[in-house]
């Protein structure tokens, strides 16, 4: 397990948190603070131990100067203020002498944000290239890095492996408790079931190579689905088929038939729009339908097969969660979960988001709040950001 901020003493010392406080923000206001939130407990436990804490983040991408004003994170030092009931000083800069004055000012459990790290990428891209130059100067504002930026821990940025590459370094207490939970689907209490969904299937090949000798069953539905149903031998219509996977999907199934279950029934409908669909069995799709949803059979199959299971990690949507017809699938299943005794840990944008709009997060173990970091952790690939920090 990596060094956390508990083994590390940070009383009185400069500590340079580095957060994902990349949040939606539409005409200056943000949509959700859950990423904000999730920083919280790494943030009181500095201030309950005396550091001067100095906040860095991304937000969104920063490519012309009108990005830089969609993308300034100063909605986000107002809103760690209302949370944190404490002032948060905002430096409108990455660098340069107010910062340096700033830092050099602070006292024991003040807090400053800095400016979007990604303000660096408009000069060659020093940000997310990992310039090391860039890396050596924010290291030389603090005395300890805390990497608590789950989400971004699959990329080699100037503000994750490069400051820790310079300083002291550990896991702040969210990445902790994601690599702890994330960790338990290796060795998991089984019966463990995979629920997999969403659009592609090559972005979870690695995922599939890794875990599939782990589990005991791999459910699949969403759009990923009819590229294994197409090489089952179905007609499946106007449904979404990602060819350059089809090989794959031809050689895993041979090898674990009775692993992996797919769609018996599906919604389908012959456009791509949120009108009510028609119920087909899967071996009656004509040329112009659509797959969107899974059908009512399926849902009952899948039901069955996660009703004894111990473990459970689930990735991407089983339909088309963003139309109203076709979410059925996903929300039955989701709330299924939120009734049974299984320990589940979702992983992925798209079915968080589901499972937020259907009220399940606070009844499931597990919520992921990275998606490619998830995935990539889940693939069995060592993450850039993690690199550098040593092992307790
Ligand atoms: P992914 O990023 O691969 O997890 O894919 C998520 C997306 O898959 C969501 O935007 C869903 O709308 C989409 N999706 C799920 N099921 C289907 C389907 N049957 N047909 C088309 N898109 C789907």
């Amino acid at each position: 397990m990596k060094k956390t901020v508990k083994d590390i003493k940070i009383d009185s010392k400069k500590v340079i948190i580095r957060c994902d406080f990349n949040v939606p923000i539409k005409d200056g206001i943000i949509k959700d603070d859950t990423r904000i939130i999730k920083c919280l407990p790494t943030i009181k436990y500095c201030l309950e131990h005396n550091a001067k804490i100095i906040l860095m983040s991304h937000l969104g991408r920063v490519k012309t100067d009108e990005d830089k004003t969609k993308n300034n994170l100063n909605v986000v030092a107002t809103r760690l203020s209302e949370l944190l009931e404490q002032q948060v000083t905002f430096i409108n800069t990455t660098r340069g002498e107010e910062l340096e004055q700033a830092i050099s000012n602070m006292k024991n459990k003040d807090i400053i944000l800095m400016q979007n790290t990604r303000y660096e990428d408009l000069d060659g891209k020093k940000e997310s290239g990992c310039d090391m130059e860039l890396a050596k100067y924010w290291s030389s504002l603090g005395d300890i890095f805390i990497n608590d930026a789950f989400g971004t821990l699959h990329r080699a940025h100037a503000s994750n492996v490069g400051i820790s590459t310079y300083l002291p370094s550990c896991v702040g207490l969210l990445v902790e408790k994601e690599l702890n939970a994330l960790s338990y689907l290796f060795e998991p209490n089984r019966p463990f079931m995979i629920i997999l969904g969403g659009a592609k299937v090559s972005d979870k090949i690695g995922l599939i190579e890794n875990l599939l000798p782990k589990c005991d069953k791999i459910l699949i539905g969403g759009g990923m689905a009819f590229t294994f149903l197409k090489a089952e031998g179905y007609n499946i219509g106007n449904s979404l088929l990602d060819e350059e996977s089809l090989n794959f999907c031809k050689k895993i199934l041979k090898k674990n038939e009775d692993k992996i279950i797919l769609p018996v029934d599906v919604v389908c409908n012959d456009k791509y729009e949120d009108i009510e669909g028609t119920i087909k069995d899967i071996t009656e799709l004509n040329d112009n339908d659509m797959g969107l949803d899974i059908g009512p059979n399926t849902i009952n199959i899948f039901k069955n097969n996660l009703s004894n299971a111990k473990t459970i990690m689930w990735n991407g949507p089983l339909g088309v969660y963003e139309f109203k017809n076709y979410v059925k699938g996903t929300n039955e299943v989701l709330t299924y979960l939120s009734e049974i005794n299984a320990k589940t840990v979702l992983g992925g944008g798209d079915i968080v988001a589901a499972a937020t709009s259907c009220n399940v997060t606070d009844k499931l173990y597990h919520i992921s709040t990275g998606g490619g970091a998830t995935l990539e952790y889940l693939e069995g690939k060592e993450l850039p950001g993690l690199k550098n920090i040593p092992e307790k």
